[in-house]
């Protein structure tokens, strides 16, 4: 019986690409080297690097005149810092979209920098089962911070924000698996081990025209210094983003974000159209700002919900339990989720309904 994992993150990674790595552990690509021993200086890791800064480009739609990936540690979590810190340089205040617990998070870190106004324009408080708009903005904000995903809540932006001032991005959990208007942002970011790597790396992809003047800032948070170095001011986590590459070359053999689209758009269907009908199963979020990446639902009573996670996971669906903040259960279909894993899950709820 396969096994599927529903876990947030760090998460399921696509069969052939772990099934790569492990054939081409112990020597990579005939340099007598495991790709963990190469050095960060190498011809072998040059490649890997370029590789992949072309491959998400292109995924992207950006144009490399335009753009420069970053690759770069600290996870999504030091970007709450970095980003305004880079980007919050001309009127030292910016805006926030509330739209659930990682908004929140970054909020309160831009908060902590000093001589910076951070105003939270919208909000989908108390229940954040919804995706407010965004009012229009005044022209003196360094930009506007979105998390277009809500990991925690399940909501997610099915259009982006008209906006007036630069829109900044936290994708990381619907990372490559929605379509936007990528060209919208002048900056995104994404933890990478929701949806594209092991825990440890974080993707930067920014308007190269924030990296042309030098700043005094610390070089490990300073965008432009950390992008003339490559990424690599110091050493970069070369595992990850040797398996990034591998993971963006099965992105593109799919098909590229629109076809990732669709098929997370069929899968999740499967579960929303079974909680629609069901008389036991059920979400609390506003169908229109359904996430296509994270489910959360539950039977209305705890000990039936623990019962659920307790017998999907002997039946091999797993790590389906909800975050603490929401409780009940979460399902994550990311990329790598198969369709029969989505299936499987739907079946089982079904079964379990009938049995209870
Ligand atoms: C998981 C997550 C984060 C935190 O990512 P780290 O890489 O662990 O810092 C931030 N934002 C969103 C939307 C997330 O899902």
């Amino acid at each position: 019986m396969p096994s599927y994992n529903f876990a947030a993150g760090p998460a399921t990674l696509p069969q052939p690409v772990l099934e790569q790595v492990q054939a081409e552990l112990l020597d990579y690509h005939g340099t007598g080297l495991s790709i963990l021993e190469i050095s960060h200086r190498s011809a072998a890791f040059e490649a890997i690097y370029q590789s992949a800064s072309q491959r998400l480009l292109r995924l992207l739609k950006l144009s490399a005149a335009d753009y420069t990936p970053l690759f770069l540690q600290g996870g999504a979590t030091l970007q709450f810092t970095m980003v305004p810190l880079n980007l919050a340089t001309t009127h030292h205040r910016v805006a926030y979209a509330d739209t659930g617990h990682w908004s929140q998070r970054a909020i309160e870190e831009a908060r902590r920098l000093p001589g910076l106004t951070v105003d939270v324009v919208t909000t989908a408080a108390p229940d954040y089962t919804t995706i407010p708009p965004v009012p229009a903005l005044a022209t003196d904000y360094d930009y506007l911070h979105i998390t277009t995903n809500n990991t925690i809540m399940g909501t997610a932006y099915q259009q982006l924000p008209k906006a007036t001032v630069p829109l900044v991005g936290d994708l990381s959990s619907n990372f490559l698996g929605q379509e936007y208007d990528f060209a919208a942002f002048d900056l995104l970011y994404a933890g990478a081990q929701k949806n594209l790597a092991p825990a440890g790396l974080t993707i930067v992809v920014v308007k190269t025209k924030y990296l042309r003047e030098a700043t005094d800032l610390p070089s490990m948070l300073n965008y432009p210094a950390l992008a003339k170095k490559e990424s690599a001011l110091n050493t970069p986590p070369v595992f990850q983003i040797y398996v990034a590459d591998l993971v963006l070359k099965w992105l593109e053999e799919q098909g590229g974000v629109a076809a990732l689209d669709a098929e997370n758009r069929r899968k999740s269907a499967l579960i929303y159209d079974f909680l629609d009908q069901s008389r036991l199963f059920s979400s609390r979020v506003a169908p229109a700002a359904r996430s296509l990446t994270n489910i959360p639902f539950t039977t209305g009573a705890p000990a039936r919900d623990a019962a659920f996670i307790k017998e999907a996971a002997a039946a091999g669906l797993l790590n389906l339990k909800g975050h603490r903040l929401v409780g009940g259960m979460r399902a994550s279909l990311y990329n790598a989720m198969p369709y029969a894993g989505a299936l499987a899950l739907r079946d089982f709820m079904h079964q379990f309904e009938h049995a209870h």
